[in-house]
């Protein structure tokens, strides 16, 4: 069984982002750039699978300008057995991205795709819901626990209020949740192999996709500055406060 996972570039979870000053979008300049954490938890979940046995192949895919070859390069370092970039300089959006991952997933017959619940740059959470409607996959979202057998994937969920398992038919896709897994940590001799691995670039013409932006961003803006807290000295003045300068009791 085939496996894909989508690995998406994104400014580093640790970076504070900065809009640029004229609103338009995030200031990327010397902006540390990193695998979508989400998209590091599908890497491990589809290793996993190949050394396992279940899954024969695991091909990391990547969307984007070439600096993305850096995350396929990292995917391919925790275990993926090759990547594949769609090289383009256009901002994508999730249907766009959608349409390319199931050209790729009908082309190289891919049976089990994993992708990250939401990346945390644009926070879309929606790559995933329409990749499984376009090429027709079972769908589960926000898994957190995961068996293939049988051509069946079990999927446990995490809802509102508890968790709920669902059985699904293949070709299907689930898209990674925090605790499915802990992401391993690349070695070094890993680091030196990921080199050698095989990455092909393909491009949205190639695959017969257009993918003109259909959303516009209007404004980027930071969030409104939080007021300094202050301290009081006594619970009645915190009561006093609260009462008559907040008026929220
Ligand atoms: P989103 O719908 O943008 O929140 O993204 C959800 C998931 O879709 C990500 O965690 C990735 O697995 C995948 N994805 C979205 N955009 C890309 C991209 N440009 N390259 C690779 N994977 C992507």
């Amino acid at each position: 069984m085939k496996v894909l996972v989508a690995v998406k570039r994104v400014v580093d979870y640790n970076v504070k982002v900065r809009p640029k000053s004229d609103g338009s979008g995030i200031d990327l300049n010397n902006v540390k750039m990193s695998i979508n954490p989400f998209c590091e938890i599908a890497v491990e979940e589809a290793v996993r699978l190949r050394e396992k046995g279940v899954a024969t192949e695991v091909i990391a895919v990547s969307l984007g300008d070439k600096a993305c070859q850096e995350q396929i390069r990292t995917a391919l370092a925790l275990g993926a057995d090759r990547g594949i970039l769609i090289e383009t300089d256009v901002e994508l959006q999730p249907l766009a991205v959608a349409k390319l991952l199931k050209a790729v997933i009908e082309r190289e017959g891919i049976e089990f795709a994993i992708l990250g619940k939401q990346s945390i740059d644009g926070d879309n959470n929606q790559t995933g819901q329409m990749l499984a409607a376009l090429a027709g996959m079972s769908q589960a979202t926000f898994a957190s626990k995961l068996d293939i057998a049988d051509g069946k994937a079990t999927v446990t969920r995490e809802v509102d209020g508890g968790m709920q398992t669902l059985e699904l038919t293949l070709p299907a896709l689930i898209t990674t949740d925090l605790r499915l897994n802990e992401p391993r940590y690349a070695s070094l001799p890993n680091i030196m192999k990921a080199k050698k691995k095989q990455l092909d670039t393909l491009t949205p013409a190639e695959l017969g996709v257009d993918v003109t932006p259909r959303v516009k961003t209007l404004k980027v803006s930071p969030p409104p500055e939080r007021k300094a807290g202050i301290k009081v000295g006594s619970v009645a003045e915190l009561v006093d406060k609260l009462r008559n300068e907040a008026k929220v009791i």
